[in-house]
């Protein structure tokens, strides 16, 4: 009897260990993960299409610079049960309207607004943990509301690694992922730029590789963009994002290695001047100061959006 109950405190301390270690292996790799990324992945075609719809120029004369598309989308919200078939990850129907409110101020310079038209489950909570590769194109083809903006809310997304986000270019799927976490703040608006077409600050669309998914090194600056803007010597519609009203990003740095929203010295270009990167922009990685677009991308997405995504209700 004495035995046993020593067998049985040995294993419960077994159980109790192997769950400390679990917690801190995980603590461990979501620390590896590094920074809080998109993983969102531009089409190696980006440059090709882009040159498609807007070709390189000045977005500002495009198209007026108070469009005003008088569109609304339609979005539906898919949220991944948890365990105890619980929205869980601490989100509420109050989160989805925050989100949506915080998209309609992002985009109402170009008179864009969203709706949440409904709000489904998925009651299979091992989806959970999200793979892009494996769990992504088993829930899009059962779960999916055609000509609509379909949103996922999901507790984890495991592949792309340290992804918050991912969204689908024009041409992809009408489709966003996002962890049930970050629904409150930017990368709501961080990825619909993407699906109306924009690239990241510091992407590179005269590169041949697309650059998104590349970890960051700081001492790689992923752009070739240059930062003068003197019409003579700037590259700013041909490298970089595409545009000039917005600074050349030297590298998707995390935030909370700078001074609030501010830069510290970096790298310098191949001018030798010092990037200053524009960490307010929402298509950066300085997620705690991200707050705006720029004429161009506005008018940018305003084109797309005429060109590309109006078959969306
Ligand atoms: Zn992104």
């Amino acid at each position: 009897m004495k035995q046993t109950k020593i067998l049985f405190q040995v294993l419960l301390l077994l159980v109790v260990w192997s769950g400390i270690v679990t917690a801190q292996t995980n603590t461990l790799q979501h620390h590896a993960a590094l920074i809080d990324r998109c993983g969102t992945e531009t089409p190696a075609n980006y440059r090709t299409w882009r040159n498609s719809v807007v070709g390189n120029r000045n977005m500002v004369t495009t198209l007026k610079h108070d469009t005003c598309l008088n569109k609304k989308f339609s979005v539906v919200f898919y949220v991944v049960l948890d365990s105890n078939y619980q929205w869980g990850g601490g989100l509420t129907a109050a989160s989805l309207t925050t989100c949506i409110n915080n998209l309609n101020n992002a985009f109402k310079p170009i008179c864009v607004s969203f709706m949440n038209c409904s709000t489904a489950v998925i009651p299979n909570f091992p989806y959970n943990r999200w793979y892009k590769t494996v769990t992504d194109p088993i829930v899009t083809s059962n779960w999916y509301t055609d000509k609509t903006i379909n949103i996922y809310l999901v507790d984890t997304i495991k592949l792309p690694s340290g992804a918050s986000g991912y969204a689908y270019f024009p041409g992809g799927k009408d489709a966003i992922v996002i962890e049930k976490n970050a629904i409150g703040g930017t990368t709501p608006i961080h990825e619909m730029g993407h699906f109306f077409g924009l690239v990241h600050t510091f992407d590179d669309i005269s590169g041949p590789i697309p650059t998104s998914t590349v970890v960051p090194n700081p001492s790689q600056p992923l752009t070739t963009e240059l930062v003068t803007r003197s019409v003579t010597g700037r590259n700013c519609y041909t490298n970089g994002d595409g545009f000039c009203d917005t600074d050349a990003d030297c590298f998707s740095q995390s935030v909370s290695a700078l001074a609030p929203c501010g830069f510290l010295h970096g790298p310098k270009d191949a001018s030798n001047e010092y990037f200053i990167p524009p960490v307010d922009n929402y298509m950066t990685y300085y997620k705690p100061c991200r707050c705006r677009f720029t004429q161009e991308q506005y008018n940018f997405m305003a084109n797309v959006i005429l060109t590309q995504r109006l078959y969306l209700h």
